[in-house]
C-alpha cells in the first residue's frame, strides 16, 4: 500500500501476459450487462485462468479476492476440493440424461435432501438451469394452479418495487429495477408494484420493524383490492440484491404470509440470491418462520459451480397439477438440461458441507467481523449507511450525508472504486453507489481486513472531487 505508484508501474507490466486473450475475446464475445465500448478504456477485462479459495489468478499472475463470490453464486470458494471430486465420480458414471420419463440419484437424492432442509411444507423440486428460469417456472405454475381449480381470473403478480427477479421476460416483468427494465416495457405483461419496505427510507428514530410493518399497509390495501385477479405475490425475502442491497425486516414476510392466506394468493420467495446461508440462516424465510407457496432457488445451489436451480412447491400445488392425461391439467415446461445430472451430484456435495462444517455457525463469526470493520466506514462523510444481513455487507454512498441526495448515476462513481479495487488485487463490484461485501464462506478475518481496507480508499478516492 505504501508503494502504490510502484504498484501501478508492475501492474502494467504485468498486464501484458493477459493481453492476447483480451485482444481475441473482444474480436467475438459479447459481455453480459456491460457496455461493451467501455472496455476500450472505463474498464480493463480480465482474463482469468484459474481460481483458488477466495482468489482469482489472470494471465499475468495478478490475484483478485472474489469479494462478490463470482455474481453472488460461489460459497465456498474457488477449486474446493470435495466439490471437484463430487464431480468427477459424477462425470464419470452420467453426464446428462433427460429427466422426462427417466430419473437419475443425483436428483432424487437432491430432492430429499431440500426437502429436508426446507421450510416445513415445500415437498416437490421442479427443475430449471437458471434463475430466471426458476422464476418464469414459479409464476408459470402458480397462474395455472389457479387455472386448473377453476379461478381463472387470478392472472396478475404483485410485485416489490425495486424487486430484481431476472432478465428473461417473465422475470424481468415481475422486478422492478428500471435500469433493466425500462427499454422492454412494451413487451412485459402487467404487474402490480408496491412500495418497498426497504428500511433505508425509514424516518429518524423509526426501527427496521417499525418501518416494514408501517410499509405492508400498501400491500394489505393492495391485496384488499386486487386479491380476487391476483395470482401470487412475488418477493426477495429481507434484502433486494440488485436494487443496491436494500434490505428490510422479516416481520413484512410474516405479516405478507398472513395476508396471502387471507386473500388465497400464492407466496412466491425468490431465494435466489439470499439462500443458502447468505442472511445468516439456510434460507431467508426462516427469520419470518414462514413458509412460501413457491421458494426459487439457484446460484449457492451449487455453490457456484454449475447452473441449476429449482422450485419447491406444496403438497397443494402439486395436487392441483395432478390428473388424468386427458384433463390437460399437466406442467408441460420443460428445459433441455432439466435436473442436469452434474449440476445435481454438485449441489448434493454443497449441502453435504453445510450439513458436515458446520458453515451457517462459522459464518456467524465471519459476519460479525465484516460488519464490525466495515461499520468504521461510517462515520465517512459520504457514507449515509451501513447495513448488513448476515453474510451481506452493503455501505450506501451519498453526494450529501445530511440530506442524503444521492450521486447521479451519470458521474458513476463505482466505476472508481471498482477500478481501484481491480489494481489493489480485489474483485468489488459496486451496484450505483452502492459497495457490498458479498464473499464467499471461506474467506478469513486477514482477507476481510483487506477488502474492507481496499473498499475504504476506494470510496475516499470516488467522493474526494
Ligand atoms: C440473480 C437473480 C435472479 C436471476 O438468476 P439468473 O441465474 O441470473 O437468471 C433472480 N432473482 C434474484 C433475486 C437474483 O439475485
Amino acid at each position: 500500500m505504501a508503494n502504490h505508484r510502484e504498484d501501478h508501474a508492475t501492474i502494467d507490466l504485468m498486464t501484458t501476459g493477459n493481453a492476447p486473450y483480451v485482444a481475441r475475446d473482444l474480436a467475438h464475445v459479447w459481455h453480459p450487462c456491460t457496455q461493451m465500448k467501455d472496455h476500450e478504456q472505463n474498464v480493463p477485462l480480465i482474463p482469468i485462468r484459474r481460481g483458488q479459495g477466495v482468489w482469482l489468478e489472470d494471465y499475468s499472475g495478478r490475484r483478485y479476492l472474489d469479494a462478490i463470490s463470482s455474481w453472488w453464486v460461489n460459497l465456498f470458494g474457488h477449486a474446493y476440493p470435495r466439490i471437484i471430486a463430487a464431480l468427477r465420480e459424477q462425470v464419470d458414471k452420467l453426464e446428462q440424461v433427460i429427466l422426462a420419463g427417466f430419473t437419475h440419484e443425483p436428483v432424487i437424492e437432491l430432492s430429499e435432501a431440500l426437502v429436508a432442509i426446507a421450510p416445513e411444507g415445500l415437498t416437490r423440486c421442479f427443475y430449471a438451469d437458471n434463475g430466471s428460469a426458476a422464476v418464469e417456472v414459479a409464476v408459470k405454475m402458480s397462474f395455472h394452479y389457479w387455472r386448473n381449480v377453476g379461478r381463472s381470473a387470478k392472472r396478475r403478480f404483485i410485485t416489490l418495487s425495486n424487486s430484481y427477479h431476472g432478465e428473461t421476460l417473465g422475470a424481468l416483468a415481475v422486478g422492478n429495477v428500471e435500469l433493466y427494465k425500462e427499454i422492454y416495457q412494451p413487451l412485459l405483461m402487467d404487474v402490480i408494484t408496491v412500495p418497498s419496505p426497504d428500511c433505508y427510507e425509514r424516518e429518524a428514530g423509526e426501527s427496521w420493524a417499525e418501518h416494514s410493518r408501517r410499509k405492508f399497509a400498501h400491500m394489505e390495501a393492495t391485496l384488499a383490492r386486487h386479491a380476487h385477479e391476483v395470482a401470487a405475490v412475488i418477493v426477495e425475502p429481507l434484502v433486494q440484491c440488485a436494487g443496491t442491497m436494500r434490505m428490510y425486516d422479516p416481520v413484512y414476510l410474516e405479516l405478507l404470509r398472513d395476508a396471502c392466506n387471507r386473500y388465497e394468493v400464492h407466496l412466491i420467495a425468490d431465494e435466489i440470491a439470499v439462500g443458502f446461508g447468505r442472511t445468516g440462516t439456510m434460507f431467508a424465510c426462516e427469520q419470518a418462520h414462514i413458509r412460501p407457496d413457491f421458494m426459487c432457488l439457484s446460484k449457492g445451489l451449487t455453490a457456484g459451480y454449475l447452473p441449476l436451480s429449482a422450485v419447491m412447491t406444496t403438497e397443494a400445488v402439486y395436487a392441483a397439477f395432478y390428473d388424468e392425461y386427458e384433463k390437460l391439467n399437466a406442467f408441460l415446461h420443460s428445459h433441455s438440461f432439466t435436473g442436469n445430472p452434474l449440476a445435481c451430484a454438485v449441489a448434493r456435495a454443497c449441502l453435504g458441507i453445510f450439513r458436515e462444517d458446520n458453515v451457517l455457525e462459522r459464518n456467524r463469526a465471519l459476519a460479525a467481523h465484516m460488519g464490525a470493520r466495515a461499520r468504521e466506514l461510517e462515520e465517512h462523510p459520504h457514507v449515509a449507511e451501513v447495513r448488513q444481513r448476515g453474510m451481506i455487507v452493503a455501505i450506501e454512498l451519498v453526494r450529501d450525508k445530511a440530506t442524503r441526495a444521492p450521486y447521479a448515476w451519470q458521474e458513476r462513481r463505482g466505476l472508481v472504486i471498482y477500478r481501484h479495487a481491480i489494481e489493489r488485487g480485489v474483485l468489488l463490484r459496486p451496484v450505483g453507489n452502492v459497495v457490498y461485501f458479498m464473499p464467499p464462506y471461506v474467506i478469513t478475518p486477514d482477507e476481510i481486513d483487506l477488502m474492507v481496507e481496499v473498499a475504504r480508499e476506494g470510496i475516499e478516492l470516488a467522493t474526494c472531487g
